[in-house]
C-alpha cells in the first residue's frame, strides 16, 4: 500500500498539491479536512452543539458521509459540497476536530479508505504524525500567515481579508494546540515553505522527493 501524507495549516496549498501529486502517480486523493467539515455540518443540521462531545462523537460513529471522486460531499444523503466549506461550518470544525471520539472514528475510516484502494495521497493536519506515521513520503506545507490569508480570501469572496485572516490565525491555535492529535511536523517530513512558489514548483518538489526515495537501495 502506498500512502503520501500531505500535512499543513490551512491555506499552505494542501488540497491544490495533493490533487496534483495524486493524479501524477494514479493513487486515489482524500481531502480529511472535508471528513472534520461534514461532521460539524451534520451537528448543527440536527441542531447539536459543537461542543457536546459526546453527542457529536456519536454523530460521526453513525452518520453517512459519501465523497465522490469529483470532490462532492454527501452527509446523511444531502448534498453539502458548498456549506461544508461556508462560514458557519468553519467556525464550529476546530471544536469538531478536537474531539477525540471524533477523531478515532475519521482515522479508523481514513485508513480503510486507503487499505481499500491499495494507498492514496491524503491530504490534513495529523495524516503524517497519526494516521499514517509509516506512510511511504510526508509532506509538510507551511507558508506565511498573510500568504496564506490571502490565498484563502481569494476562494472565500464573501468574508474580507480581516475576516479570513482572524479566522485562520484562530483555527491555526486551535490546532496547534489541541491534546489529540494536534498539528505538528511529523519526523522526517520533507518541509516546503511554499510562500514563493508555484503549484507546479512544489508538486515537481514532493515527486522528485519520491523518485528519490523509490531509487533509495
Ligand atoms: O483542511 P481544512 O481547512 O478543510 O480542515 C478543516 C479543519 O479540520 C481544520 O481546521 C482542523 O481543525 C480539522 N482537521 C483535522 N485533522 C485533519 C484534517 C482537518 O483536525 N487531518
Amino acid at each position: 500500500m502506498r500512502v503520501i501524507a500531505i500535512d499543513g495549516p490551512a491555506g499552505s496549498g494542501k488540497s491544490t498539491v495533493a490533487k496534483a501529486v495524486a493524479g501524477r502517480i494514479g493513487l486515489p486523493y482524500l481531502d480529511t479536512g472535508a471528513m472534520y467539515r461534514s461532521v460539524a455540518f451534520a451537528a448543527l443540521r440536527r441542531g447539536v452543539d459543537p461542543a457536546d462531545e459526546a453527542k457529536v462523537a456519536e454523530i460521526a460513529r453513525t452518520f453517512e458521509l459519501g465523497m465522490g471522486d469529483d470532490g462532492t460531499v454527501r452527509v446523511d444523503g444531502v448534498d453539502a459540497t458548498i456549506e461544508i466549506r461556508g462560514p458557519e461550518v468553519t467556525r464550529a470544525v476546530s471544536i469538531v476536530a478536537a474531539n477525540s471520539g471524533v477523531r478515532a472514528e475519521m482515522r479508523d475510516r481514513q485508513r480503510a479508505f486507503a487499505k481499500a484502494r491499495g494507498g492514496a495521497v491524503m491530504e490534513g493536519r495529523d495524516i503524517g504524525t497519526v494516521v499514517f506515521p509509516d506512510a511511504e513520503l510526508k509532506v509538510y506545507l507551511d507558508a506565511d500567515p498573510e500568504v496564506r490569508a490571502a490565498r484563502r480570501s481569494k476562494e472565500v469572496t464573501e468574508l474580507s481579508y480581516a475576516t479570513v485572516a482572524a479566522d485562520l490565525a484562530r483555527r491555526d491555535a486551535l490546532d496547534q494546540g489541541r491534546a489529540d492529535s494536534p498539528l505538528a511536523v511529523a519526523d522526517g517530513a520533507l518541509i516546503i515553505d511554499t510562500s514563493g512558489l508555484s503549484v507546479e514548483e512544489i508538486v515537481d518538489r514532493v515527486t522528485d522527493a519520491l523518485d528519490a526515495g523509490s531509487e533509495a537501495p
